[in-house]
């Protein structure tokens, strides 16, 4: 990938420096310092987040949503602790010459996209479960010339910021650097609730729909420790159903014989599992207004 970069200020010719001087950088979750040597190309830095990153779930969301508002540049995850390093959008790179050694210092906004990590999410739902992968896949073409639309493929004329594809109505932001119109966005592959999903979304509708499905699989959790405190009231029911048994039965069985028996075996059987019916039956149409409600 050709360079992005102006030429150098001092002697004038144009750097083959592949990389910007390394940039100090403080995690401000953990204090951890380490440095990030950021590409002159511009091209997209994608890592992959681990288990440690999951668990910062919410903390990698409120840095994405910062980033689409303008607001901070998203440098990388902290190797130590994984949660998103972030550094206001006017922190200048320096960018030493290769052939006079002379330095310039360049808007890191300008000259280097954030880095955009893919995230996986798995979870059991009264649906069906979730099975999802979210990596970054972005759109590249001239600031000056139209582009198509990720989604529909329509020609998005040229554009900044946030902008609308006027066919079909796909909302989509544009990072502009270096000559070059992004659209950041994210393929979201997978199996949802059955059915398998495989879709591009521009990277702000990708943030609401990984928080959309976190709720979901989150709200499935707790219908299923309701689930489990329901399942102790039965297991009481039951109990007490067993006592009934064996007041009942014996007046039965005289006067009905074996029949009386299986009469009441059946009754004292049938509380539980018609309620353990119920509470399933209520599970899966909860979650299933849970999910209307989300518009997912
Ligand atoms: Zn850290
Ligand atoms: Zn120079
Ligand atoms: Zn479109």
């Amino acid at each position: 990938m050709p360079t992005t970069v102006p030429a150098c200020t001092t002697c004038g010719v144009p750097t083959e420096a592949p990389t910007f001087a390394p940039l100090a950088c403080i995690c401000a979750a953990c204090s951890h310092r380490f440095e990030v040597t950021l590409p002159t190309d511009g091209s997209l830095r994608t890592p992959v987040l681990g288990l440690r990153a999951i668990l910062r779930g919410g903390q990698w969301r409120t840095a994405l949503v910062d980033r689409a508002s303008q607001g901070t540049f998203v440098v990388d995850p902290c190797p130590k602790c994984e949660a998103p390093v972030t550094i206001p959008r006017a922190t200048m790179l320096a960018l030493p010459c290769t052939h006079c050694g002379a330095s310039q210092s360049l808007p890191i906004a300008g000259h280097a996209v954030d880095a955009l990590p893919s995230a996986k999410m798995s979870g059991q739902t009264w649906g069906g479960g979730v099975d999802l992968t979210w990596t970054p896949e972005h759109r590249r073409g001239r600031i000056d010339q139209a582009s198509p639309c990720p989604t529909c493929g329509a020609a998005l004329p040229a554009f900044e910021g946030k902008g609308q594809c006027g066919h079909c109505g796909t909302s989509i932001l544009a990072l502009t650097a270096c000559g070059q119109r992004v659209l950041p966005g994210v393929r979201v592959e997978g199996f949802d609730e059955g059915r398998a999903t495989n879709r591009w979304l521009p990277l702000d509708e990708a943030i609401a729909d990984w928080a959309r499905r976190s709720a979901l699989v989150s709200h499935s959790r707790g219908t299923t420790g309701r689930l489990f405190l329901g399942c102790g009231a039965l297991g009481a029911l039951f109990m007490l159903a067993g006592c009934g048994f064996f007041v009942l039965s014996p007046p039965l069985i005289e006067r009905y014989g074996p029949g009386g028996l299986i009469a009441t075996f059946f009754c004292v059987g049938a509380i539980p599992l018609v309620g353990f019916l119920a509470m399933v039956v209520w599970a899966v149409r909860r979650h299933a207004q849970k999910r209307k409600e989300l518009g997912v």
